[in-house]
């Protein structure tokens, strides 16, 4: 297979600038900034720190999606709440299920750019029996170019906000009936066991979330919160292509799982496939994930390996993926490539992802083939694209047949 020459430019500059609307959402806020809010609308400095956690418990634990529900709380302070804020999510343009239980969101962000039309993201929860994890974005596109991502293909319009990035988080619950006091959502697919439907978060959505570093940091905290939404920084991992200076902020700031995005092991393919690598090589990538506080072969940092027919796949670079990681508490995780319209590339086949797997295996590392879910409704990894491109039925049902005999 050829491949394209590596010219695509490293990084792309955003086209808009977030503007806050007139009436912000209290959705994303930290408790600090909430107290601030609730300054700001006249409550009195020594209400404001209780009032927040009543706040906090109504939108996290219960999941408000307005505030005359919240009868903790005063009329007189609600009216005011009312006046000032709003409790918006992302509104919910589409919702696709797949066949085997994955959903995919298509969800509309609070026009804030007159004259701009509005912006589109996705989101995506894949169940499993005992848990279910969201596949959350970070950005409106992608501030890079990978050339076997459809996401890498679109411009990057902004970074999401914070409440943009736990927005997602709401929106998979509200429509699973996943807060307290809600009628859990059942169906085809969705977990049996476990408190919880959304039981853990990736951020592996459209968007390089080390590029939107300080939204994404605040939005893992608000996620992290024991009194809100709680879930655990071993529950949520964030993937990133290697930006390698935000790899120690992440350990520090948010003390999440890490996921690396590697997919070759030579530095001329991965300029190709990755071209943010000619910024961050090989090399000073995986150094950073050697010193990645709180790696341990209890909470190893995972390898994405995209599988690319002919392109990454031989045996040899098995071998030296291996060789590579020594000394690194490792997991390795071989993706099926998920083709998209227009894409360059094909998935290797499944023999030679078996036997890729075995040498991986071999060496002592589980490799688990990433199952790719929900791709008849273009929800798989890589797929993402806000401008949902128009499928054709047949495409439609090619891919459809695919996650059926997967
Ligand atoms: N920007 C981040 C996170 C989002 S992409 C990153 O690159 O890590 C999430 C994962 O999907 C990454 O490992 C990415 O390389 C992989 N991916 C992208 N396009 C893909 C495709 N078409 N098929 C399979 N995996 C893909
Ligand atoms: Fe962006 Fe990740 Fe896609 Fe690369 S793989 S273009 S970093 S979303």
């Amino acid at each position: 297979m050829t491949i394209a020459p590596a010219i695509a430019p490293l990084e792309k500059t955003p086209l808009e600038v977030y503007v806050a609307p007139d009436k912000p959402s209290l959705i994303g806020a930290s408790r600090a900034q909430l107290a601030d809010m609730l300054g700001g609308i006249g409550v009195p400095e020594r209400e404001r720190k209780m009032r927040a956690q009543q706040i906090w418990h109504w939108l996290y634990v219960r999941g408000a999606q307005d505030f005359s529900v919240m009868t903790s709380i005063s009329k007189e302070v609600r009216g005011a709440l009312e006046q000032h804020f709003t409790l918006d999510r992302p509104e919910v343009v589409t919702e696709q299920v797949s066949a085997d239980g994955t959903r995919k969101w298509l969800l509309k962000l609070a026009s804030e750019t007159p004259g701009e039309r509005p912006h589109l993201i996705e989101t995506v929860y894949i169940p499993e029996s005992d848990r279910g994890t969201l596949c959350v974005s970070s950005q409106v596109g992608c501030t890079l170019n990978c050339s076997f991502c459809h996401t890498g293909t679109q411009r990057l319009v902004r970074n999401l906000t914070a409440g943009e990035i736990v927005g997602q988080i709401m929106v998979a619950r509200d429509r699973l009936g996943d807060f307290l006091g809600q009628t859990r959502a059942t169906g085809p697919g969705l977990p049996t066991e476990g408190e919880r439907c959304v039981s853990n978060i990736v951020m592996m959505g459209m968007g390089e979330p080390l590029y939107n570093f300080e939204n994404v940091r605040d939005a893992l905290l608000v996620t992290m919160d024991g009194d809100g939404l709680s879930l655990s920084k071993r529950r949520i991992t964030l993937s990133t292509s290697g930006v390698v200076p935000n790899i120690a902020r992440t350990g520090a700031e948010i003390g999440c799982s890490l996921a690396i995005s590697l997919h070759a092991v030579r530095d001329d393919l991965r300029n190709v496939l990755v071209p943010l690598n000619r910024k961050y090589p090989i090399k000073e990538l995986l150094q950073a994930c050697r010193d990645y506080p709180g790696a341990s072969n209890a909470r190893r940092i995972t390898f994405e390996y995209v599988m690319l027919k002919g392109v990454n796949d031989s045996l040899a670079e098995a071998k030296e993926l291996v060789r590579l990681l020594k000394g690194i508490p490792a997991k390795i995780n071989l993706i099926p490539f998920n083709p998209w319209p227009g894409s360059q590339y094909e998935c290797s086949d499944w023999e030679q992802i078996e036997k890729f797997s075995e040498v991986v295996f071999n060496a002592g590392y589980a490799s688990p083939v990433r199952t790719p879910r929900g791709r008849d409704i273009l929800a798989a990894c890589g797929q993402l694209k806000s401008e949902t491109e128009k499928l054709s039925a047949r495409e439609r049902m090619s891919l459809r047949a695919m996650a059926m005999t997967d």
